[in-house]
């Protein structure tokens, strides 16, 4: 939602002090809005449907045995999103080393990759096959380039997208490959954009700091001792204990619209429908959901662009396995076609307290999948005995090793960026608009593939703005770009929140990202040079520069004129220094100039291209270190 508040006044003030805000969701987004507001002085209710805080980042305990709903990393350039993580987690923030690797045909590729490792688990004949697809997806790309598989084939060859993007991806997100659009797979696999990579290659001492930073990011991460719930069950503690409340078992169901505002919220606890009131709303909920949940109705284009909104689900089966070390890894992609899991994790190589008993190890597989799909509804006892079959097969653990499981279905983990959901969120954006006291914030909440921080950072901005602030919370970037663009001099200060919300509504974000002075220099350096302008230029100028110097001297006058420049007849038949020789000298030194110009502008356009494109491939195969990230 758009702001709609003019004020400036980004202090908070004692008239906020009358401000009752009701947030939907104790997940990252809601609690971090609910933390912010009591820093505030200012109070809250957090209404939460589930019986535990955490949302999607949540941490699920079974029997002592703790995992999340996928690993969830802490990592963000965002400075006072990690401000907030540290002040909440103290020494229980524990800085992790990262090992993942991929699983295909009983190989473990380490991922990020390593190239030893990855020629010795390809073998020799495959990799020189890679070689020589690469080599044939840069000579011959597939054209159109319009879906996935095009788009990745022609920047990594089609043998390489076979063995480790095609299964993957496809089991991520439940559809061919060939259906998926290629602006996707830009969108969301950026880190090549051709600007960035040339600074890169330009500023000397950008490479090292930045790849440091990277490399730093990539390898390892923070992790809350206990899980990603440990965090959020402590800001839900804090918040209550600071006369604000989260109420759990409580599920939104009506959202009562007045006019030009949101009046009261209807919500279900434990069966009985109460309403309350507020002054300000900041909801998290899916925007499927809320838009169903408005009374009176929306307008049916409205309901319409909602319903059209879609989401991968997901569910995870734990399993405790009898044995003290299972693998090192924190979590490997799985991309063998035997299995239907997607990806493994070993909680107790994320925090060793998240197992109760260290003889022992949980481990937990993820199944990407759709509410109601075959998956989704088979039984949890026929889902554990799935795992375990699975997990025999990949050679990880025998069946008679394992000592207990349990399911955990998450709807709606993945919010689905297909063809239409862009216009269905303008037409909700644009009938929200209406309601100036509710927010939209978070993953599910905005529609956005964000991660923790970016949820996070939304909902500090929605507490700026009730606060009196500007910020157009839409402009918070949910893309990847910060995995690979992570530098120090990009985290967002605090002061500068005053300082963009002073000149205008937009998110510190879009000013690191946006196009600085090195950045108009590098346009302006690379932009290829016109030949024809410069051809009738340098020629114009010697034609010219001939002409003069002629006349100059025939004006000088003497005994012998000009014996100097009369040799140049050598070169120009005809030439002597003359009225007539003159526009000889012209004619010839313009189309001199005119030749040379043109070969001149002719061959730095060819070297810059030469220079770009090189910039732009290897650009390309960096980006390829972490691409499973980002899928
Ligand atoms: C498999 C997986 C792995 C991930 N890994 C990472 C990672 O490594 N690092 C990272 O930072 N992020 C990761 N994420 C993303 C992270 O989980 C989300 O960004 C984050 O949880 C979003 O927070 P949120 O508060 O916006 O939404 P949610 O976590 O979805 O919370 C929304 C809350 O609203 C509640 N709610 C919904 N409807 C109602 C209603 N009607 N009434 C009341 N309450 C309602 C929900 O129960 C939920 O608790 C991962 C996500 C997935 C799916």
């Amino acid at each position: 939602m758009e702001s709609e508040s003019t004020s400036q006044n980004n202090n908070p003030s004692s008239n906020n002090s009358g401000k009752k805000v009701v947030i939907i969701g104790a997940g990252p987004a809601g609690l971090t809005a609910a933390y912010e507001l009591s820093k505030e002085g200012l109070r809250s209710v957090v209404l939460e449907k589930d019986s535990i805080v955490g949302g999607i980042s949540r941490t699920v305990n079974y029997k002592g045995y703790r995992f999340d709903i996928g690993g969830h990393r802490f990592f963000t350039k965002v400075r006072v999103v990690e401000d907030m993580w540290e002040e909440v987690m103290g020494d229980d923030f524990l800085e992790r080393k990262r090992l993942s690797r991929i699983y295909y045909k009983n190989t473990f590729f380490y991922y990020p990759f390593r190239l030893p490792n990855a020629l010795w688990g390809l073998g020799i004949g495959n990799s020189i096959m890679i070689l020589l697809s690469y080599i044939k997806s840069q000579l011959f790309p597939l054209k159109p380039e319009d879906t996935f598989d095009k788009w990745v084939s022609n920047r990594f060859g089609n043998r390489l997208y076979e063995l480790f993007f095609k299964t993957y991806t496809e089991k991520v997100w439940g559809i061919p490959c060939e259906e998926i659009s290629a602006e996707w797979a830009a969108q969301r696999i950026k880190g090549l954009s051709l600007l960035e990579a040339l600074k890169n290659a330009l500023i000397q001492d950008r490479p090292s700091n930045k790849e440091g930073v990277i490399k730093t990011l990539i390898d390892s991460f923070h992790y809350p001792k206990m899980g990603p719930g440990m965090m959020w069950e402590k800001v839900s503690d804090t918040v209550s204990s600071e006369n604000s409340e989260v109420i759990l078992n409580a599920d939104v169901e009506i959202i009562r619209t007045g006019s030009g505002k949101v009046d009261k919220i209807g919500v279900n606890v434990n069966g009985k429908i109460q309403e309350i009131e507020g002054s300000e709303f900041i909801s998290s909920m899916p925007i499927r959901e809320l838009i169903q949940k408005f009374e009176p109705k929306p307008p049916e284009e409205v309901c319409y662009a909602a319903d059209m909104l879609k989401y991968r689900d997901f569910l995870t089966v734990s399993l405790i396995i009898n044995r003290k070390d299972v693998f090192p890894d924190n979590w490997i992609y799985i991309h063998d076609p035997r299995v239907k899991m997607g990806r493994i994790q070993n909680f107790k190589n994320w925090s060793p307290d998240m197992v109760p008993d260290q003889e022992k190890t949980c481990l937990g597989l993820e199944y990407f999948c759709f509410e109601g799909d075959g998956l989704w509804t088979m039984s949890d006892r026929d889902l554990i005995e799935l795992a375990k079959k699975e997990i025999e097969i990949m050679g990880l653990a025998k069946t008679d090793e394992i000592d207990d499981g349990s399911v955990v279905r998450m709807p709606k983990a993945y919010p689905v960026y297909d063809s239409t959901y862009l216009e269905a969120i303008r037409i909700i954006r644009e009938y929200l608009a209406q309601f100036p006291n509710l927010q939209l914030v978070g993953r599910n909440g905005m529609h956005k593939y964000n991660n923790q921080d970016h949820s996070m950072l939304t909902a500090m901005l929605a507490v700026k703005n009730i606060l009196g602030g500007n910020y157009d919370l839409w402009k918070v970037n949910a893309d990847q770009e910060y995995h690979e663009e992570l530098r120090k001099d990009t985290y967002i200060e605090p002061k500068e929140f005053k300082e963009l919300s002073e000149t205008q509504p937009q998110v510190p974000i879009a000013v690191a990202r946006g196009t600085n002075g090195v950045e108009q220099t590098i346009i302006r350096v690379f932009a290829s040079i016109d030949k024809l302008a410069l051809a009738l230029s340098v020629g114009a100028v010697s034609g010219g520069a001939i002409f003069i110097a002629t006349m100059l001297l025939i004006l000088k006058g003497g005994s012998v004129v000009g014996p100097n420049l009369s040799l140049l007849n050598q070169y120009f038949i005809g030439y002597s220094v003359s009225v007539e020789g003159a526009f000889i000298g012209l004619g010839y030194s313009f189309l001199w100039g005119f030749i040379f110009g043109w070969l001149f502008a002719y061959l730095r356009n060819l070297f810059t291209g030469f220079y770009v494109y090189r910039v732009k491939k290897s650009a390309e195969l960096s980006s390829f270190r972490d691409f499973i990230d980002y899928i």
